[in-house]
């Protein structure tokens, strides 16, 4: 179920609930994660690409997303994530391998992976192409900023055309399933409970800075 949302104050963070499902959205159903990136978004994003070696990474905030739980059965839950407005991020520092940035608590981020093979920092060591280009992979630094920030997602853009959605429950630890809050193994991070634990919603829009 899709419920639009008026746009908040400047700056404010909010998560708004709608449409009150489920009781089947809490336990422990099978989660299946959909990342899609909307028009406007893409289209932005796509314009700021560029294929230079000599680049460094770049990043953004996710100013709007809607997250849509569907439900398959009691055992099965597919959730998409809907992007609908990014901004570029206040960015401290930049390499061709690693980009410094924090968008607001709450507000989900998005960089870029370059297309370029870099042996060093320095953007002059680097040349397009080659094994390291176009890597949609995140790093365990990547992963582990996620878990510590408690996002329920974050992206990477990896080619003009290519978003790579990632998320708290791919990088958990042995023996553990699928929660922000329960997986946490570097301990790092506010409390926040996961979508699908704390929420009895179908529908949720989140607006950030
Ligand atoms: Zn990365």
């Amino acid at each position: 179920m899709m419920v639009a949302w008026p746009r908040v104050r400047p700056r404010a963070i909010r998560w708004a609930l709608a449409a009150a499902c489920a009781p089947c959205l809490a336990g422990h159903a099978q989660v299946v994660r959909y990342g899609v990136m909307e028009d406007s978004a893409r289209a932005m994003l796509r314009a700021a690409w560029h294929d230079d070696s000599a680049q460094t990474e770049r990043a953004y905030c996710v100013r709007r997303a809607r997250i849509v739980a569907r439900v398959i059965s009691p055992a099965k839950i597919d959730s998409i994530f809907h992007v609908l407005e990014v901004r570029p991020a206040h960015v401290d520092t930049a390499s061709p391998n690693h980009v410094s940035f924090s968008c607001h608590a709450g507000t989900p981020e998005l960089h870029t992976h370059t297309p370029a093979t870099c042996v060093s920092d320095d953007p002059k060591y680097c040349v397009r192409g080659g094994p390291e280009a176009y890597s949609c992979q995140p790093s365990r630094d990547d992963y582990e900023k996620l878990i510590a920030r408690g996002d329920e997602f974050a992206i990477i853009q990896c080619d003009r055309v290519a978003f790579r959605f990632y998320y708290p429950s791919e990088y958990v630890a042995p023996g553990v399933h699928d929660s922000t809050s329960r997986s946490r193994p570097h301990g790092a991070g506010r409390e926040r409970s996961s979508l699908h634990d704390s929420h009895p919603a179908a529908s949720r829009e989140h607006l950030g800075n």
